[in-house]
Formats: structure tokens, C-alpha cells, sequence
């Protein structure tokens, strides 16, 4: 068995054993938030929120909220707090979060990191908060962002670079042809990287200073990351 899937299993065992409650995902755009947060639902069975997916949803459907989010999105830079806080607060509404959810790609400023700790601070019943950051060097990042692919049909990501399908520019599960992200140029990647050190970064700070918080490092093969993160989190809730 290779040391990965080992990785994996000895997660999964972990995983079962904990209430997983509200997980924060934090890390640059590229470090593989969205990735982690699919094996975290496979294995906990709780939602992953991705605030940059639910943006994508209005896009796609024209709603207001979408029509403002395209222009600001496509220059790479943040949608303001009140409009992502607001689309968050009516997701967690949904019962499927009662046992815990994976916010990833939100909090990305301090007043958002502000509004969720003052909304659960308010709900008794819930866990408090886990933060957890991804670390990638900027290089790396790049070659993930400029590569990356996905399929529209089943959301699987690829990357040209690292991790190819097997028919060049065809998903391997459905045969649809495969998609890149209008803000996954170079360009748009440094303005991204702008607004993370910006404003992203002192979100990291201040989990880290609350305490429930944890590093992993994301240059590391998929299974391996995942299990590091079940077992911050194992640790931080015990
Ligand atoms: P992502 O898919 O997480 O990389 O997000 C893609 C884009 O959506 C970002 O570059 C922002 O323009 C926007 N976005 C996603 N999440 C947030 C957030 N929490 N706050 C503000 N803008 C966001």
C-alpha cells in the first residue's frame, strides 16, 4: 500500500471518531482549499460551502447578486462583505449544516471573519470554529492556477501540468470537454495573490491568535494533506 493511501485510511479512522463542526478552510487562491474540502465531505458527510462556487452559481443563473460579483471576480479582486456575508448567511440556514460544514474560500477579510464569529457566537448548540491554513510557495501556486481544469459536468479538477486527464482536455468520468476558470490567467492570479496578502492574510492571523488553529502543508500528494487535516482538527476539538 503506498504511504499515501496509508495516510488516508489512518485519517478516515480518525475522522469517524469526532463531531467535526464548522471548519475553516484559509489559503491562498491555488493551495488546494477546494480539493481538501471534497475528501473532508466524503469523509465526514458534511457540506462544503465555497463561497467562490456560490458566487459562480449566481453568475451562471443572472441573478443581482452575480451580475455585480462577474465585473469583480473577473478583475480578480474581492465582492464586498455585506453581499458574500449575506449569500452565507442564508447557506447556513440549511439544515445540512447542523452537524458541521466546511467553509472554504470564506472568511477572506477580517470583517467577514468579524460577522461569522459574532453569527455563531450568538448560536449556543454550535462548535466553535476550527481554522485550518493550506501553505503553498507562489510558484507552485501558479503552475496549479494557470493548469487548472475543470469538468462542468462532475466538478472534477485536473491540471495540465500535475495532474492531466487521460485524453487531453476531456474529463476521464464523463467525456466533457473540460473548462478553465475566466480568473485562472496569470494575470488575474497576481491581482488575486494582491488581495490575499492584503486583506486574507490577517484572517490567518487572527484564527492563529484565537487559538484552534493549525498549519498543513499543501505540497504534498492529496490523501496525505487530507489526513494531516482530520488530524489537526482530531486534535484541536479533543
Ligand atoms: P475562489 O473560487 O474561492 O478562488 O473565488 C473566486 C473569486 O470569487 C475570488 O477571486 C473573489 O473575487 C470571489 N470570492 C470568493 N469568495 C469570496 C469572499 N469570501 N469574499 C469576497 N470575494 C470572494
Amino acid at each position: 500500500m503506498s504511504s499515501s493511501v496509508t495516510a488516508l485510511e489512518q485519517g478516515r479512522d480518525l475522522g469517524r471518531k469526532i463531531q467535526p463542526g464548522p471548519i475553516l478552510l484559509l489559503g491562498a487562491p491555488g493551495v488546494g482549499k477546494g480539493t481538501q474540502a471534497k475528501e473532508l465531505v466524503k469523509l465526514w458527510g458534511i457540506p462544503q460551502i465555497s463561497t467562490g462556487d456560490l458566487l459562480r452559481a449566481n453568475v451562471a443563473q443572472g441573478t443581482q447578486l452575480g451580475r455585480v460579483a462577474k465585473e469583480i471576480m473577473g478583475r480578480g479582486e474581492l465582492v464586498p462583505d455585506s453581499l458574500v456575508n449575506e449569500m452565507v448567511a442564508v447557506r447556513l440556514l440549511e439544515p445540512d449544516t447542523v452537524r458541521g460544514y466546511i467553509l472554504d474560500g470564506f472568511p477572506r477579510t477580517l470583517g467577514q471573519a468579524n460577522w461569522l464569529d459574532g453569527r455563531l457566537a450568538t448560536q449556543v448548540e454550535s462548535l466553535p470554529v476550527v481554522a485550518v491554513s493550506i501553505q503553498v510557495n507562489y510558484n507552485q501556486l501558479l503552475r496549479r492556477i494557470t493548469g487548472r481544469r475543470n469538468c462542468p459536468v462532475c466538478q472534477t479538477i485536473y491540471n495540465v501540468y500535475m495532474n492531466p486527464p487521460k485524453r487531453d482536455g476531456f474529463c476521464d468520468v464523463e467525456g466533457a470537454a473540460l473548462v478553465q476558470r475566466a480568473d485562472d490567467t496569470e494575470e488575474v492570479f497576481k491581482e488575486r495573490m494582491r488581495a490575499y496578502a492584503a486583506l486574507t492574510a490577517p484572517v490567518v492571523d487572527h484564527y492563529r491568535e484565537q487559538g484552534r488553529f493549525a498549519e498543513v502543508d499543501g505540497d504534498r500528494p492529496i490523501a496525505v494533506i487530507a489526513a494531516g487535516i482530520v488530524a489537526a482538527v482530531e486534535k484541536l476539538r479533543g
